[in-house]
């Protein structure tokens, strides 16, 4: 299976300055990419992927305005051509309803002081020992935090919004399937807690979460009353960016930790698909956001790939906290704010989180029963249903 290795990369002053080239030109092409398609769109004409290539690159290369796009990789900026191609495919199926899920905005055009980034393929780079050499940019030094599992295919060079560079490498990684158990779990995305199992575990947001997130709410509000264009602007926006590493980091690593033990203890993960994106745009947003929870279910169908485990997302309209995980009955729904309640079929008293977790195990149980009975062995279900959108973490 495909996956991402991503390491610290430290380019010299000259590299940097090349690389700044570089992000600055495909930017451009990315830009000018979806304002020639907004163009088209609007005058109503259809425009081919080969046709927005060469008038943006091959083209604008000749016109003195442009002329500077000669001086980088040209795969580089393909790549961009690309990507802009993606996101307006995306935007416009969606437009469409070719497209399932939330509705996907219209692609923003790539902005100067946010994480830049640019993808190589095996034409843009290669190895040269311990180093990276990136087409038109040389050899950079590469902290080797642990070996490449395989050649890798192609490569993602990354300058985050606080000036920190990595390499992100897509490599091919032989599965590792541990011995089978017979324990199986359900896993309810919680507001207070990051999530409840089944087995009645409540696991907490990381401890440093919090502190990180005040100190980030604090520099924000200093950025935004610095003036435009100063240098002490430039010193908060990096102090906001460092800040914004730390939750991110912190919340990655828990999650890590969290899905590998996860993995490890249960022959299969059941998880309830919340369409958190159409979530976050209601009253819930700041919450939602916080819990980091599609980093979480992210790491866990990662590891279950790798480890031979079975993960599924259970349908988000399965009514999983109206349910009565004991005797089944459905009393209707409950506001966020009662915490537990007493069923009226049955007596049992329930946590709120615990019942939403057991039923979300039941459902998976269920799904994977059927899929049994119609032929299918349920790990290749599971992995059909997943195929168009699994994505394993950066
Ligand atoms: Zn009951």
């Amino acid at each position: 299976m495909q996956v991402r290795y991503r390491y610290r990369i430290y380019p010299s002053p000259g590299q940097r300055q090349a690389l700044a080239r570089v992000f600055g030109c495909t930017r451009v092409v990315y830009n000018d990419c979806l304002r020639l398609r907004d163009a088209c769109h609007a005058a109503g004409q259809k425009i081919s992927d080969t046709e927005v290539q060469r008038r943006v690159i091959t083209l604008a290369k000749c016109t003195p305005e442009r002329a500077w796009l000669g001086e980088v990789a040209s795969v580089a900026l393909v790549q961009a051509c690309r990507d802009a191609r993606r996101a307006y495919k995306n935007w416009f199926d969606s437009l469409n309803g070719r497209r399932k899920g939330p509705a996907i905005r219209h692609p923003k055009p790539r902005r100067k002081h946010r994480r830049q980034s640019i993808r190589l393929t095996r034409n843009g780079f290669a190895l040269h020992g311990q180093r990276l050499y990136v087409a038109k940019v040389g050899d950079i030094r590469v902290e080797w935090s642990r070996a490449l599992p395989s050649v890798p295919s192609s490569v993602t060079v990354i300058k985050e919004a606080d000036g920190r560079y990595y390499a992100s490498f897509v490599v091919e990684r032989q599965a590792t399937p541990l011995p089978s158990c017979d324990r199986e779990i359900g896993v309810d995305l919680g507001l207070a807690s990051l999530a409840v199992t089944s087995d009645g575990e409540v696991i907490p947001n990381p401890r440093f979460l919090r502190k990180a997130q005040r100190r980030l709410k604090k520099a924000q509000r200093v950025l935004s009353r610095r003036q435009k264009g100063s240098a002490n602007r430039v010193k908060a926006r990096h102090r906001v960016a460092v800040l914004h590493r730390k939750v991110r980091e912190t919340r990655l690593d828990h999650a890590h930790k969290t899905a590998l033990r996860l993995v490890r203890d249960n022959q299969a993960v059941y998880a309830e698909d919340l369409a958190v994106r159409g979530l976050m745009r209601t009253r819930l947003a700041r919450s939602v956001s916080d819990a980091g929870w599609s980093q979480l279910v992210g790491c866990i169908e990662e590891k279950a790939a790798q480890y031979g485990r079975t993960f599924a997302r259970i349908g988000r309209f399965e009514p999983t906290s109206q349910v009565c995980s004991a005797c089944g009955v459905k009393d209707g729904p409950k506001p966020l704010s009662v915490r537990e309640w007493a069923c009226a079929a049955c007596g049992t008293v329930h946590d709120r989180d615990v019942n939403a977790a057991r039923n979300i195990l039941a459902a998976g149980r269920a799904d994977k029963s059927n899929a049994c009975r119609a032929g299918v062995r349920p790990h290749l279900a599971a992995a059909g249903a997943e195929a168009g959108t699994h994505r394993s973490a950066a």
